[in-house]
């Protein structure tokens, strides 16, 4: 016969279990083991940091926004995915169909590389809202394939500030949260410098201004170095140039209506 006067306190125990995870303190959420950020003001992922205020934005993101005339379609209206192979050169594997593309198995970049540029791109996290943390809707675009922007759903879902969506991976959260409901389609647009090396040795790092869903989340901010999960990778020259990324972090995160301008070199140009 059952013991219920064992089963009762159990349950009891794991119903407070659950109900701490849910009310989890913010200075909970991420790490305080990691190394300190290079400012010296947070640890890498430091879940005492504060968490970005949330902004309603302004645009409702309904239709694809039209790239300008002379952009390159990452990801256009078609079944298309002849700019884009797996991370390690072979095909292209994940589905595309109708302009929308759903992360798959592995990351997926594009064949051309880069260096500076406007990239433009909307997303959607799965509107089934599953897991929590870095493990909701979790994606991201790799700028150079080294620098991640981000994808998370963050309505809803506390997480360490510097892995929230729209961040600068481990380095900086959003100015403000931005992000739209789980399901909808929401927007990049991200001004990108690479960074620039003399002598084999970094000479400027590289930079970002983010506008999420229209409202700016970074501001001309610098990357320490390459994105990497609790550390800091130091940069090498091979960062000065790359594709653009996307992360399969195993949540079915949706893209669609990619496309990326690249802007001349400054100090290069005749303007
Ligand atoms: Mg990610």
């Amino acid at each position: 016969m059952r013991n219920w006067g064992l089963v009762v306190p159990a349950i009891a125990c794991a119903l407070a279990i659950v109900a701490a995870a849910a009310a989890q303190p913010p200075g909970q959420l991420g790490y305080d083991d990691t190394p300190m950020q290079p400012n010296g003001r947070w640890h890498i992922h430091d879940g005492k940091r504060p968490q970005p205020k949330i902004v309603t934005p302004g645009v409702k993101n309904v239709e694809p926004i039209p790239p300008p005339s002379d952009a390159t379609v990452l990801i256009g209206a078609g079944d298309d995915l002849a700019a884009w192979q797996m991370i390690d050169g072979s095909p292209a594997t994940w589905s595309m169909k109708a302009g929308i593309v759903a992360t798959g198995k592995g990351m997926m970049r594009t064949k051309a590389e880069f260096t500076d540029f406007q990239l433009h791109v909307e997303f959607a996290t799965p509107s089934t809202v599953k897991g929590d943390g870095q493990g909701r809707g979790n994606s991201g675009v790799f700028l150079l394939g080294k620098f991640e922007v981000q994808v998370l759903d963050s309505v809803n879902n506390p997480t360490y500030p510097d892995g929230q969506a729209a961040a600068m991976y481990g380095q900086y959260p959003p100015l403000v949260n931005a992000s739209r409901p789980p399901g909808e389609w929401q927007t990049y647009d991200i001004v990108f410098a690479a960074p620039r090396f003399a002598q084999g040795r970094l000479d400027k790092p590289a930079a970002v201004t983010v506008f999420h869903n229209g409202v700016v989340v970074h501001n001309g901010d610098a990357f320490w170095g390459p994105t990497a999960h609790r550390k800091i990778d130091p940069y090498t020259p091979d960062t000065a140039k790359g594709p653009i990324t996307l992360q399969d972090h195993g949540n079915p995160v949706r893209y669609r209506n990619i496309w990326i301008r690249p802007i001349a070199d400054r100090e290069a140009s005749e303007r």
